[in-house]
């Protein structure tokens, strides 16, 4: 096991028992095989298992998306850990490359961007992490990452909001940095979870607009769906 310099004096512990680990993962191998994996049977509209979607195949901007987790349990953890900590993204990001080859393996990316942080708050966070996730992602698939969006607008944050809410909240809050990234190009868009998939559909449009030939998302985590929510 090749293991970074500092992995003596700061060893990868799992995240769920505590275990010491290989610094490349983030649960040891007993507490993996309970994390939340979506099903193999998937809705291709809006990522969840078959089984419990209820999406109605409702149509996006994007393409397509996939999702290693549900966000729940260890991997709600995981994600809610890589905010703080981009060391995260590298774990994560293998997850999603995993079922980023099973899906869509035979899609040519171009390029990876990720939805982008109004300055304010990437200047509280130190850092953007869904964008962090996007750059370990295009680092494992071998494309470009590029910085393709800029948020333009100052929005409530999404979780303050009822979920009927959230598409207005976020409608022309995007803009394209430079088309020349964009324009004919087929684009993995990187996110750290989907809820409404409001944010995500904003972005995909100003993607297209920009004239992008398709738009894929990938998360890490799917938040699913409870009650009767029409996004
Ligand atoms: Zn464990
Ligand atoms: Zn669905």
């Amino acid at each position: 096991m090749k293991r970074r310099p500092y992995f003596w004096l700061f060893p990868r512990k799992c995240l769920a028992c505590g275990r010491v680990i290989d610094a490349k993962l983030f649960y040891c191998d007993s507490c993996r095989a309970q994390m939340p994996f979506i099903e193999d049977t998937r809705c291709e509209y809006c990522g969840c298992g078959k089984e419990i979607c209820t999406c109605n195949k409702k149509k996006h901007h994007f393409d397509g998306i996939v999702a290693p987790f549900y966000y729940e349990h260890g991997a709600k953890h995981a994600i809610l850990k890589l905010k703080r900590y981009p060391i995260y993204a590298e774990p994560l990001a293998k997850e999603c490359t995993e079922v980023l080859n099973r899906y869509y393996g035979s899609i040519l990316f171009d390029a990876v961007c990720a939805v982008p942080m109004n300055k304010k708050r990437l200047k509280q966070s130190g850092f953007n992490h869904s964008a962090a996730l996007g750059k370990q992602i295009a680092r494992r698939m071998g494309v470009p990452y590029n910085e393709m969006l800029v948020k333009v607008g100052k929005s409530a944050p999404q979780h303050e909001l009822g979920l009927n809410f959230r598409a207005g909240n976020v409608r022309g809050m995007y803009d394209i940095i430079d088309e020349h990234f964009v324009k004919n190009k087929t684009i993995l868009l990187v996110d750290d979870i989907k809820t409404t998939g409001a944010t995500l559909d904003e972005c995909a449009l100003m993607l297209k607009l920009g004239g992008a030939v398709a738009v894929y998302v990938m998360c890490a985590g799917i938040v699913k769906k409870t009650g009767n929510i029409s996004r």
